[in-house]
């Protein structure tokens, strides 16, 4: 068995693994895809102390980080289940083989709600974005939509009217639904328009990038195109953890609630990165989630096996 068996691959998992093999005990990753989210990323410019990277190669360093130390990593193995069983966990895969392991961090990341139309794939990160703290300053001076009138839908608002020369804040319901506090600064900045009761329904493009949004008028039924370059889709981030309810305690957005070590509700089982509630979802916090973590899974392990 593992003394330490981390489930995912993305930045907060190899940040786990790099930590607990550190330690000289039994590591074990598992990862349906290693390198998690950054494989589908371009440019990362916001991961401190590495200026300019891309998101293939930031994800094959996380690999060779993990590989320098005797980590044993299962990479393209789903998990789809865990439970405890004595005085170990047991983590089922959905190849039918079972794992089994003294703590086990969860690091199995997020996903960003797609729109689902067309253009919407191929102009992904050719002007279709979901990060505006990741993606933001690629627009500077440009014109921009975002998609969604929720908290983070609007804050993005907000966020991008300081840094492009345009947004237009596109809402499917007739109403915005962010906290008033925010509707009320995005009321008062002059470049940003708002449109509600509006239904996206193509992504525009000339073949490399992104030329603009089609729209539909909900009331009317009209059909609108916008100019532009960048749309930043801000209609949910989904965390990997439909196969972890029941098992440990999520939010209400199906989040792993984690406390200061990254525990969560089971005994022995951590958590890190976008899977949790941990407020901002960025690599160089899942990589200091990760660590956290691993230290705390650590810090129990030492605990139960006293004499
Ligand atoms: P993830 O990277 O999501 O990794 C999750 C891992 O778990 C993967 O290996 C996955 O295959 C695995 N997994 C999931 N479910 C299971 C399962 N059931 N069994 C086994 N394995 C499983 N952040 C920045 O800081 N800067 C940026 O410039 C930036 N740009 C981004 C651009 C895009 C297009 C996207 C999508 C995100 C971007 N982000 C950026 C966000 C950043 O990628 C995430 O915050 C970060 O990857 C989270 O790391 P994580 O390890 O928590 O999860």
């Amino acid at each position: 068995p593992f003394d330490v068996l981390v489930v995912g691959g993305g930045p907060a998992g190899a940040a786990a693994a790099v930590y607990a093999a550190r330690k000289g005990i039994r590591t074990g990753l598992v990862a349906e895809r290693f390198g998690g989210q950054v494989l589908d990323t371009m440019a990362i410019e916001n991961f401190i102390s590495v200026p300019h990277t891309e998101g293939p190669a930031f994800a094959t360093a996380l690999e060779q980080h993990v590989k320098e130390y005797p980590v044993e990593v299962m990479n393209l193995q789903k998990a789809e289940k865990l439970a405890k069983n004595g005085d170990f966990f047991e983590l089922s895969l959905e190849s039918g083989a079972t794992l089994k392991s003294r703590t086990v961090i969860l690091s199995t990341g997020a996903r960003w709600r797609q729109m689902g139309v067309p253009g919407e794939d191929a102009y992904r990160n050719k002007g279709v974005a979901y990060c505006p703290h990741c993606d933001g300053p690629l627009f500077k001076g440009k014109r921009t939509a975002v998609i969604g009138g929720g908290n983070s839908g609007v804050e993005a608002a907000i966020d991008l009217a300081g840094i492009v020369a345009h947004v237009t804040l596109i809402e499917f319901d007739t109403k915005l639904r962010a906290d008033d506090v925010l509707q009320r600064k995005l009321r008062s900045l002059p470049n940003v328009t708002v449109l509600l009761n509006a239904k996206t329904t193509e992504v525009l493009g000339d073949d490399s990038k992104v030329t603009g949004l089609a729209y539909e008028d909900r009331q009317t039924g009209e059909q609108h195109t916008l100019p532009l370059e960048g749309i930043f889709v801000q209609i949910g981030l989904l965390p990997n953890t439909e196969w972890l309810k029941g098992t440990v305690e999520l939010s209400p957005r199906g989040e792993i609630v984690t406390g200061a070590h990254g525990d969560t509700s089971l005994e022995g089982v951590f958590a890190a990165g976008d899977c949790t509630t941990v407020p901002y979802k960025q690599i160089v916090i899942a990589v200091g989630e990760g660590a956290k973590a691993s230290l705390g899974a650590f810090d129990h392990l030492i605990r139960i096996s006293a004499p």
